[in-house]
């Protein structure tokens, strides 16, 4: 398509008979003198910037001329070539019309942009033209590329205006909006030295390759053989920008660089790959299967040859040939074959316009995830400074939180946001390098890396790539494995991104790269300095309620195929689910359950003869829905109310109670948190954090023997060094303060004390329990119980001070989650506290402390029973 539209134009300045030539001899008879055909003449014309100085780095942009904006859907033109152009606008068409008949016909041509969100491989002109004339003002000149051309009027016949390109120019304010106006500087070649070696170097190059190039064209080789010796320098390059045949972008590339050397080497990338394009070969096979193949690996080259780079497109011809020469029962053809396929598969140049819109990418964030308000502001800010920047590269962000608490859900919403497209790939199913470097070619079964596979799967150069667990990395892996994930984040690296598969690089520079982690502490120190942490401590139970109502239960439910009115289930069995069958931070079981229950509903459901075709769904109350409440017991088939006939179906609503969930879940699960109603005589309970999530959790003091002088403490063998520090020093303190409390009370004296911690709060070595100990082995001494539903978090010092402790929202949201009622900070964590949200706060007793006598008092104040 391309080319035909070369030759018209070539055919239009080179000879007299074709249409567009006859077309503009007819102007000339209608418009006499108008038309002046020294302008017109290729390599004619002043060449800008030809001088023997050396370069000279300034532009001349000559401020001030006004002129009606042009848009050009197709490939851009250059000084010297004619060019009939549609005019659609009628407004425009009227005002060129004017200028033109007011002796004044000049105008400014200019490229339009690819529309944002098309494919500019695919885009042809037509797309781009699709919506360009519903624009005006400043809509249409964001859609104009700046730098275009200064062109004449040569003539107008109906909508079709007859031009010829005097110079470039550039746009540097709008006039007018309708029809578009505007201020532009005439723009000049930088000065170049005519007889320096390189210059005359590389346009002997770009005339040779011309050449070559115009020998696999005959048709245009007549035309244009006699303009390559006798073009300039600066002529040369836009003469073979032209031949190349290469796409809008291109061409327009070519047309804003004013360093002629530099739009010389421009035109020389574009007229070898041009070369490279017409050598791959069209194959004579001996056999169906070669002719499938290799029309199949052309096929898919077809849309996207201009983008391929020249060193990856020289591979593919390389291989095409080989191929062509193994039989094709042979190893090394099914070697070939394959590695073509992957060469001819990657999307060389295809990116997805990324999309910046704050509200749009904020609606987007609500649609797929409830609550979460600080993590979406971050993401927004996110977006936003990548609008400024023009790209979200370079930063990589990481969310950090509880397994289930949406961190790859809001990895995927960010994708789509942005219009990327989604791959993730888990740290923790990596077994070895191979896997992200790929496997050298050295048998069929050799494949590239996980990289290279996501860029096939998702068809375009800039996904946003999640990976999932980088805190696994170091821990289970070999130290390559963790470099090679390293260099794929490293900006510095991944541009030259090489798979053992391809032995070239491959750029993943354009790849947004996300990842996720449960515990920041594990995440290897490298990655830490490259990544923004955003964390996400979980949900309270009415968020839960939210995300499983409106997110979990209705996707769960269109994954079934069930239609809203053939099922409920009550807000008491959710609750219920939530409280006493997932105790988690997140969803994930909360995921599965709702599941479990779906599956068994529509089994029942298709017991009773629902179909789910689509076309019942569609019907709307076909069913006659009867509400069932307790009798899923019940074997169905003896309900009196089903009722089927030809005509009517009466189909029994199942609804999910209290009374009946253990028949879709089981029995709720035991629940290692929350033990006791009360806690008994030597038990406290604290505040901890694991991988997953806050939880709460019970120090329980026990005497294992008695007699005078036997005071001492024994500590689990499997206590962390920090915690068994924490404990010593929590024993002398209890027994301090039961000497101030109770003088005559020996019990630390006499008793041999053991002192456990629950196993999951050992793994975490942190001394946040110390208030606790001191509480549950006070608690034993005075047979006093700990004030009901008390959770008590702190860190104690020999003199006397509770220090601050972390995790607070993780904290507050576990003890929430299992019916604390009273929460003891320490006073420096107020701040933290009062950060949170309403919603986490609601319904705790929080008392903020400094100093263990105002735990004593709360802990064991007047009120409290005594366990004696
Ligand atoms: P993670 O990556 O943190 O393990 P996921 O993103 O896989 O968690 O979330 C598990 C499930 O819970 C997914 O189906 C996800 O959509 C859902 N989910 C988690 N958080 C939310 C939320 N805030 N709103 C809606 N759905 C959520």
């Amino acid at each position: 398509m391309a080319w035909r539209g070369i030759f018209k134009i070539f055919s239009t300045i080179a000879s007299g008979k074709n249409n567009l030539n006859e077309e503009k001899m007819d102007f000339e008879e209608e418009t006499g003198d108008r038309v002046l055909n020294d302008e017109v003449e290729l390599g004619d014309e002043e060449e800008d910037g030809e001088d023997d100085a050396e370069g000279d780095e300034k532009e001349d942009d000559e401020e001030g001329e006004e002129v009606l904006a042009l848009p050009l859907p197709h490939l851009p033109f250059f000084p010297g070539f004619h060019k009939p152009v549609q005019v659609k606008d009628p407004k425009l068409l009227a005002a060129l019309q004017e200028s033109y008949a007011w002796h004044a016909p000049y105008v400014g041509a200019f490229l339009v942009k690819d529309e944002p969100g098309t494919d500019p491989s695919l885009v042809s002109g037509s797309k781009a033209e699709k919506n360009i004339y519903d624009l005006k003002g400043k809509e249409l000149l964001n859609r104009l590329y700046e730098v275009g051309i200064h062109a004449k009027i040569l003539g107008i016949r109906g909508d079709r205006v007859v031009l010829v390109a005097l110079g470039r120019l550039r746009i540097t304010e709008m006039v007018d909006k309708e029809p578009l106006t505007v201020k532009v500087g005439h723009l000049k070649d930088k000065p170049y030295n005519k007889d320096d070696d390189v210059i005359n170097a590389t346009s002997f190059e770009v005339k040779s390759t011309l050449r070559d190039v115009l020998n696999t064209r005959s048709y245009l080789k007549r035309i244009c053989t006699q303009y390559i010796d006798n073009s300039k320098f600066s002529r040369l390059a836009d003469l073979g920008a032209v031949i190349s045949g290469a796409k809008n972008l291109q061409c327009q590339q070519v047309l804003e660089e004013l360093d002629v050397y530099k739009r010389l080497k421009l035109t020389l990338e574009l007229l070898k790959k041009s070369m490279e394009i017409s050598k791959i070969p069209e194959f004579v096979l001996e056999t169906d299967a070669k002719t499938t193949l290799s029309a199949k690996f052309r096929e898919r080259l077809e849309g996207n040859r201009d983008q391929i780079p020249l060193h990856v497109l020289q591979v593919i011809n390389e291989e095409l040939s080989k191929l062509q020469q193994f039989e094709a029962s042979s190893i090394e053809f099914n070697e070939t074959h394959n590695y073509l396929d992957w060469l001819t598969a990657l999307p060389w140049g295809i990116y997805s316009d990324e999309n910046f819109d704050v509200f749009r990418a904020k609606k987007i964030l609500d649609e797929d995830n409830y609550g979460l308000a600080d993590v979406k502001e971050r993401i927004l800010e996110f977006i936003a400074v990548g609008k400024h920047r023009g790209t979200t590269q370079g930063r990589i962000l990481c969310f950090s939180g509880p397994p289930g608490v949406g961190k790859m859900s809001i990895g995927r919403s960010i994708a789509r946001a942005l219009n990327r497209k989604f791959y993730s790939i888990s740290v923790g199913g990596l077994t070895n390098i191979a896997e992200i470097k790929g496997h050298f070619r050295i048998n069929v079964s050799s494949t590239p890396g996980k990289m290279v596979q996501c860029l096939k799967t998702v068809g375009t150069a800039n996904p946003l790539v999640l990976i999932d667990g980088v805190d696994k990395l170091g821990r289970q892996h070999a130290r390559d494995l963790t470099s090679a994930v390293l260099d794929l984040l490293d900006p510095e690296q991944n541009a030259k991104f090489v798979d053992n598969y391809f032995f070239f690089p491959i750029d993943l520079s354009k790849v947004l790269f996300v990842c996720t982690a449960d515990v920041v502490d594990n995440i290897p120190k490298d990655f830490l300095y490259r990544m923004e942490l955003i964390s996400i401590a979980g949900y309270v139970a009415d968020e839960k309620m939210h995300i499983v109502r409106d997110y979990l239960e209705k996707s769960t439910r269109e994954a079934c195929g069930i239609k809203p009115e053939e099922v409920e289930v009550t807000d008491a069995a959710l609750l219920c689910l939530i409280e006493k069958y997932c105790h988690e931070a997140g969803v994930q079981k909360l995921q599965k359950h709702i599941e479990k229950i779906y599956h068994k509903i529509a089994l029942q459901l298709g017991r009773q003869g629902v179909s789910y075709e689509p076309a019942i769904a569609d019907k709307p109350g076909e069913a006659l829905v009867r509400c069932i409440g307790e009798s899923s017991k019940k074997d169905v088939t003896d309900s009196k109310t089903i009722q089927e006939s030809e005509a009517t179906r009466t189909i029994e609503k199942v609804v999910i109670d209290i009374s009946n969930l253990a028949d879709f879940v089981g029995d709720p699960v035991f629940n290692a948190e929350h033990i006791y109603d009360q806690t008994p005589v030597g038990v406290a309970m604290g505040l901890a954090w694991t991988a997953m999530g806050g939880s709460t959790l019970y120090i329980k003091a026990t005497q294992i023997e008695q007699g005078e002088g036997k005071g001492a403490l024994t500590l689990p063998g499997q206590l962390g060094d920090v915690m068994k520090g924490s404990a010593q020093l929590a024993h002398i303190v209890a027994r301090s303060m039961l000497f101030k409390k109770e003088p005559d009370n020996r019990y630390f004296a006499n008793s041999k004390l053991y002192l456990h911690v629950p196993l999951r709060a050992t793994s975490m070595d942190e001394p946040s329990a110390g208030c606790t100990m001191i509480t549950s082995l006070l608690s034993l001494a005075m047979k006093k119980l700990v004030k009901k539903d008390l959770a008590i978090t702190g860190e104690f010092t020999l003199l006397g001070r509770i220090l601050p402790i972390g995790w607070v929202k993780e904290k507050t949201i576990a003890a929430r989650r299992n019916g604390v009622k009273t929460i003891i900070f320490p006073l420096a964590n107020k701040r933290d506290f009062d950060e949170l949200a309403t919603n986490v706060k609601e319904g705790l007793d929080v008392h903020f402390v400094d100093d263990y006598n105002q735990i004593f008092d709360i802990a064991f104040g007047d009120d409290q029973e005594t366990g004696k």
